[in-house]
């Protein structure tokens, strides 16, 4: 019996070496716990996260988390640049905060482009995040990186955490780099860390839906977001046979001044001392239940009576608020999702300098249409061999185009797969299916970004 995979066309075990080598987890999992997820989601284009499931809680709890992800204005806005669109829009939906940085200072630094061009591109580029249902407002911000003082101000100080061996070891650079090209990397972790500002509601889980390339630039944040907090909170194996575990903070002060540290850490103890924020957290410290010590440097707090795991949290969310109001950041680690990224048009990667290898969200709709009827199929050579050993739909592009973008309804696309896979569909009537929907959602889309003009320039740019 042939085994039915609607989701062939994203095979994830070219991505399995992510998951064992850098530690990215798989998504599938998460799944029975969304209530209603994306159709990425559901489809396994979104194939794997790093700590997804903070922002999993706080979306379930109705806690506060935000979405965030940069768009680089070298290039036409197009599908690929939909997707992450789609995810942010999604998150906002499901009652995150939402941000959108276009990133004019790497379109100038990296690519060359002129600030005039950036603005052009980048405003493009925010018409189709309007048109795709971004709302912008209290729960929606959009930026361009060179006019946000709360951004160039943050990537100043986490570049005094940041040398230039860990960036030429992420991004290859060499002694040829030029200093703004450093600066605008170092800008892409001050937009992933910003809506974690007090500006915007402070420490929160956030996520940052990217390709699977650049997990990297994630996990450059994520350590830079530890660097720049005052406390570091880790669980430890116990020190005594009727202990449950250890939790141990540690400081690295900003500051290399020993008094301040010990006194920030008095100031901690006391604060996880106060009876109300004791009782607040569930903690309570005394010989019979959980204890802790404080040195210098170090507090200590034996798990007696609850677990380590159970206390955990409630010691960071304590721990978190003292470092608040001590001046720190207080950083939660970044979240990311990564989804596949999509084919070429005619196969090979979709690449910005290739206009032939994909479709701009500006491109003229019957011009979109044509470049479908154009597109690599995993059709075989005659209608013979087709009818005989049924289609390849994995390797063709105009699935892709169905699976990721076109197709909302998920048995529809079951019965594509079927039908391809055992030959009763043909790819000539299948190319001028998926071509008319193209066009369809290219005139649609296109009738969206005209009236977002008027948001557009409510934004003041
Ligand atoms: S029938 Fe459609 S899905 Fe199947 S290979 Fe041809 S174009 Fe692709």
């Amino acid at each position: 019996m042939t085994t039915i995979d609607p989701w062939g066309a994203v095979k994830i075990d070219n991505y399995s070496k992510l998951f064992d080598e850098f530690g990215i987890s798989r998504f599938d999992e998460l799944l029975v716990k969304i209530k209603n997820p994306h159709r990425y989601m559901r489809r396994n284009v979104i194939f794997g996260h790093r700590s997804y499931e903070s922002v999993l809680d706080a979306m379930l709890s109705g806690k506060p988390f935000a979405a965030m992800s940069g768009f680089m204005p070298s290039g036409q806005v197009h599908l690929g640049h939909k997707m992450v669109m789609e995810e942010i829009i999604w998150h906002q939906q499901q009652g995150g905060d939402a941000f959108l940085a276009i990133a004019d200072m790497e379109a100038h630094s990296v690519r060359g482009k002129s600030w005039k061009e950036c603005d052009t591109l980048g405003k493009d580029y925010i018409l189709s995040a309007f048109a795709l249902g971004f709302e912008p407002g209290e729960h929606g911000h959009i930026y361009f990186q060179s006019k946000s003082a709360q951004v160039k101000d943050l990537s100043f100080e986490l570049g005094i955490k940041t040398n230039f061996s860990e960036l030429s070891a992420i991004y290859g650079f060499n002694g040829e780099t030029n200093i703004a090209h450093m600066v605008s990397a170092v800008t892409q972790s001050a937009d992933i860390l910003q809506p974690q500002l007090k500006e915007f509601g402070g420490p929160k889980p956030v996520v940052i839906p990217v390709g699977a390339d650049q997990d990297p630039h994630i996990r450059l944040t994520r350590g830079l977001a530890d660097k720049m907090n005052m406390f570091h909170v880790f669980p430890g194996p116990p020190r005594h046979p009727n202990f449950k575990g250890m939790i141990n903070i540690y400081s690295k002060s900003p500051t290399s001044d020993t008094m301040k540290t010990e006194n920030e850490f008095n100031i901690l103890k006391n604060r996880l001392l106060q009876e109300k924020i004791v009782s607040k957290a569930g903690i309570k410290f005394d010989d019979t239940e959980d204890s802790m010590n404080c040195y210098t440097g170090h507090i200590e707090i034996a798990c007696i009576k609850s677990s380590p795991e159970e206390l955990l949290p409630k010691v960071q969310e304590s721990t978190r608020a003292v470092a608040l109001e001590l001046g720190g950041y207080a950083f939660m680690p970044p979240a990311s999702t990564y989804h596949k990224f999509m084919t070429g048009l005619y196969g090979g990667k979709m690449s910005s300098s290739v206009p032939d290898s994909f479709i701009g969200l500006t491109e003229e709709p019957q011009a979109g249409a044509k470049k479908v009827m154009h597109a690599m199929t995993g059709g075989r050579v005659t209608l013979q061999e087709q009818q005989k050993l049924g289609g390849e739909p994995e390797k063709c592009s105009v699935y892709e185009l169905l699976l990721f973008h076109l197709v909302d309804d998920d048995n529809e696309l079951v019965e594509v797969y079927k039908d391809c896979e055992g030959g009763t569909r043909v790819c000539g009537n299948c190319k001028k299916y998926a071509a008319g929907l193209m066009e369809e959602f290219l005139r649609c889309h296109q009738k969206k970004r005209e009236l977002a003009k008027e948001k557009l320039a409510g934004l003041g740019f």
